[in-house]
């Protein structure tokens, strides 16, 4: 793990919902309240901790225990269940946490709210005045309201959403496994990869499957831990149901078994954090000529100029995000762009020079 003075970490600790609750789906107290014990004694050592935990649905579902043979829309359900689980779970939280005086924050969110910059500072200034008064965040995502098409994969992507906004040193996804594995993890061959670098390939390991009550698989873990630790956050995947995981993972990772992402060096802006997460929100795209998208993968910073641009699509406004495609329609990056579709088309005819997407504004794939 990283050498950041205790006093001064910030870590992500997303658990699954596999981890908090039991095979007829109820909530896991002793669980939970081993999870807790190890959060408090963190935050004790000086660590700052924000949760992000799964868990509404499931706890939902055994709460209400619907009759039998009794069919219901999957988006209804998932409404019906976590509106009813949410509330359970985040009390259980209140009342295992106060046991150590630590006041909990309930964050809900849908992947809209990281939708524009305004939304995502909202957010993260929420978050930080929670940590900045001692009271420790808990987020999940807002499953009651979020709409199916729009939502996160799954609370692995949330919690990367988070880590990165709140620039966190680590990142740790509880799962129900010990890490990665380089084959099936049933078979007696198959070990756990300990260390992921951040060019290595990893399709060939990665089981398609999910496990039975969270959305994620091993594959959205993978792909989102390489996002995240691309953005200069270390991720570990660990087992959740292994005592005192975190506190071991901490304190004495020497013995234990998990995989580390390592995080690529050179952190990047703020405005560059949100970027890829703004992604699916693209109002229009720019097809740059193949010479102008080369040249602006090169090394050097470059804003982008009309002169670069040989099709302006769709419609936008200023300050919307925009995508990037090649002549071939394939994806270079986004940015946000200072001039809204009409303005942009004007220029593309004009002697107007003015860069369309400051350099700071734009995120390459
Ligand atoms: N937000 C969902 C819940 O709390 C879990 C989503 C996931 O499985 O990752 O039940």
């Amino acid at each position: 793990m990283e050498n950041t003075p205790a006093s001064r970490r910030l870590i992500a600790v997303k658990v699954g919902s596999n981890v908090l609750t039991r095979t007829d789906g109820s909530l896991d107290i002793t669980r939970m309240s081993s999870l807790v014990d190890q959060i408090a004694e963190l935050r004790q050592s000086g660590i700052r901790i924000i949760l992000i935990s799964s868990g509404a649905v499931a706890s939902g579902r055994s709460e209400l225990k619907l009759p039998a043979g009794r069919s219901m829309d999957c988006v209804d359900e998932r409404q019906l269940y976590s509106a009813v689980g949410q509330a359970k779970l985040i009390n259980r939280y209140y009342e295992l946490f106060r046991e150590y005086g630590i006041p909990v924050g309930q964050i809900l969110t849908t992947k809209e709210s990281f939708s524009t910059r305004r939304h995502y500072l909202t957010q993260r200034n929420s978050i930080a005045v929670m940590l900045d008064n001692g009271v420790l965040p808990i987020v999940n995502e807002n499953d009651t309201v979020s709409v199916t098409e729009l939502m996160f994969t799954d609370n692995d992507e949330l919690s990367g959403m988070i880590a990165c906004m709140m620039e966190a040193s680590t990142l740790i996804i509880l799962s129900n496994v010990d890490g990665i594995y380089d084959g099936p993890p049933a078979s007696p061959g198959s070990s756990v990869i300990r260390v992921v670098e951040p060019e290595r390939d990893l399709s060939a390991c990665i089981r398609a499957e999910k496990s039975n009550f969270g959305r994620g698989g091993m594959m959205t873990k993978c792909h989102i831990a390489r996002k995240v630790a691309g953005e200069g956050v270390e991720v570990i995947i660990a087992n959740g149901k292994r005592e005192r995981i975190l506190c071991d993972l901490i304190h004495r990772p020497e013995n234990l078994v998990f995989t580390r992402f390592l995080p690529r060096s050179g952190a990047s802006s703020d405005m560059k954090q949100w970027l890829p997460h703004s992604i699916s929100f693209a109002k229009g795209q720019l097809e740059l000529s193949h010479q102008a998208a080369q040249e602006l993968a090169g090394e050097t910073a470059r804003s982008l100029y009309p002169a670069a641009v040989t099709r302006v699509i769709g419609t936008f406004e200023r300050d919307d995000i925009v995508r990037l495609i090649t002549p071939d329609g394939q994806d270079i990056g986004v940015g946000r762009i200072s001039f809204d579709s009409r303005e942009t088309r004007r220029m593309l005819s004009g002697q107007d020079q003015q860069p369309l997407i400051h350099y700071d504004h734009l995120y390459l794939d």
